[in-house]
């Protein structure tokens, strides 16, 4: 076998195909469906408390907070009812000090950086009785058991943090005290989690204006937040559910899912080789399956395992000059953004990725054309196989919501709409029986086929009622070349939508998503309280 023909071979062994798609997609909204009515499985689907979507009208000033890691961001986000917003900023490292102090010194110093950035940029709110209030969004990516909108007590630290007196508390208070000391006219709103910006961000910055479905991150690591039925969601919504205070007047609720654990059990991931040596070498074996076959975190080490069965088997590499502390050799050395290079490349020769192989697998000597193909095909492959991966919770999402027009569920196959609003009607009385009282708005959704909206009744036209919205953010989906089409290909694959389902998917980048998302949940928050 030449080498090109044994990378074809390793490639083919990343096949994503569409029946394993298919089998993807029925295990993921079973998983769902697990999730959502139980703790502790290892898709979490943890519900966010934000019980709306925003569309584009929203107005005012909102602030937001993200404390994530070595760095403290503070924005204030002016939203002008367009779907356009302004946005000012500041970003503060975070003294090591502070990361493993008690919880006093870290909060006052948070409270402290927003007091002088809404000094600076908002200073006609400190006038006395001005009567102007800032409220917040909190973005906090460490663990938390949530409870409210704006209430998560902390589970632990991690990402170098070690601050014991603050576990068991909530965060949003700790931070709202201090806050008070300073006399600040600001309240913390709500809690956040960055997907939920995503999808918050995506939602009010749209074009389709009836929402979006779904927020999605694809960059260091993978997830995904969507807006499900409340009364699907089983384990807060059963009498003996241990859920905390939530506005339920939209019979609705984002959730997150935290994807990048679906599938932990191997039922239907695909595994190789490269894949089972990069688990093994990781931090968390076992765990985060489908991220690591997705997200930028992973893609390079894929790579440099499958580049080193070539060099093994194949005789890759035998005339270059290989120094035994070369990337090639070092573990998590490669980053995805190396496979986009390759794959962009339709230089004659592969010159761009030699040039790649060179200057970041450490490579020397001569690299033959041969050599650079074979590369380019393993990095098309991996690259292909995390996009059409990546299709499997966003078309579950919309199966399961029932945004296909399909009937959601199992059980409900084949009746017809008249059987629905009996369904509807059933499933009320449960809800009443269960919480006390009626939601404002039917818990089952009116199929969109059925929408008497002009528009999305003329004959042949996809009307912007039928598009369904998905918000992304995240490196990987912004500049892989081609992500976006081999999620759509592989959505093709899916029965249930074929062609014309994948073109009523819209997809589209929530720009600051972080920011805008957290004073969108921030303003929601506030409005529904
Ligand atoms: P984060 O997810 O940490 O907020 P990003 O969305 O920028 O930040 O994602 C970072 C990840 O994206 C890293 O794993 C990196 O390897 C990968 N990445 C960075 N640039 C590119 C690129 N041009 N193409 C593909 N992946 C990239």
């Amino acid at each position: 076998m030449t080498l090109v023909e044994k990378a074809n071979a390793i490639a083919t062994e990343f096949e994503y195909t569409p029946q394993q798609v298919r089998d993807g997609v029925k295990e993921y909204i079973r998983l769902m469906d697990v999730g959502l009515s139980n703790n502790g499985e290892a898709m979490t689907m943890i519900p966010t408390y934000v019980t709306k979507v925003p569309n584009g009208t929203e107005e005012g000033v909102y602030l937001a907070v993200d404390l994530g890691g070595t760095n403290f961001r503070v924005c204030s986000v002016t939203l002008k009812g367009d779907t356009t917003f302004t946005i000012a900023q500041s970003k503060i490292a975070i003294p090591r000090s502070l990361m493993i102090s008690d919880s006093k010194s870290l909060f006052s110093f948070l409270a402290k950086q927003i007091s002088d950035f809404v000094e600076k940029h908002h200073s006609d709110h400190f006038a006395e009785d001005s009567g102007h209030h800032l409220h917040l969004g909190f973005t906090f990516s460490f663990p938390v058991d949530q409870k409210a909108v704006n209430k998560g007590y902390l589970l632990r630290w991690t990402k170098g943090f070690d601050i014991p007196d603050a576990i068991g508390k909530d965060v949003c208070a700790l931070l709202q005290a201090e806050i008070d000391i300073l006399g600040l006219p600001v309240t913390v709103a709500a809690l956040v989690n960055d997907t939920v910006g995503t999808l918050m961000a995506r939602s009010y910055t749209s074009p389709i204006k009836t929402g979006t479905l779904v927020g999605a991150i694809f960059g260091t690591g993978t997830n995904g937040a969507y807006v499900e039925k409340l009364a699907r969601i089983t384990k807060m919504t059963k009498p003996d559910a241990d859920a905390g205070e939530y506005d339920k007047s939209t019979g609705e609720m984002v959730v997150n899912t935290e994807w990048g654990s679906f599938d932990n059990a191997m039922k239907v991931l695909p595994d190789t080789p490269y894949d089972r040596a990069l688990d093994k070498g990781s931090v968390n074996p076992g765990i985060q399956m489908f991220e690591k076959r997705v997200s930028g975190m992973f893609l390079g080490e894929i790579l440099r395992n499958a580049i080193l069965a070539l060099k093994d088997n194949a005789g890759m590499f035998s005339t270059a000059t290989i120094k035994e502390d070369c990337a090639l050799y070092t573990p998590w050395s490669l980053d995805t953004s190396v496979l986009s290079y390759i794959e962009a490349d339709d230089t004659p020769n592969y010159l761009v990725t030699r040039e790649t192989i060179w200057k970041e697998l450490g490579i020397h000597g001569k690299i033959s054309s041969d050599e650079a193909q074979a590369i380019k095909i393993l990095v098309h492959a991996i690259g292909k196989r995390s996009a059409r991966l990546s299709a499997v919770p966003i078309a579950a999402i919309i199966l399961a919501t029932g945004k296909l027009g399909n009937t959601p569920g199992p059980g409900v196959e084949g009746l017809n709409l008249k059987d629905l609003s009996l369904i509807e009607q059933g499933v009320e009385i449960i809800r009443t029986a269960v919480m006390g009282k009626p939601a404002a708005t039917p818990v089952v959704d009116t199929p969109p086929s059925t929408t008497t909206n002009e528009s999305s009744t003329k004959a042949g036209k996809i009307a912007s009622d039928d598009t369904i919205d998905i918000g992304v953010d995240g490196s990987v989906v912004e500049f892989y070349p081609g992500f976006e089409e081999h999620v759509r290909s592989a959505l093709r694959d899916v029965t249930e939508f074929g062609e014309a389902g994948e073109k009523r998917v819209k997809m589209g980048i929530a720009k600051d998503g972080s920011g805008v998302g957290a004073a969108l949940i921030a303003l929601v928050a506030y409005k529904m309280a």
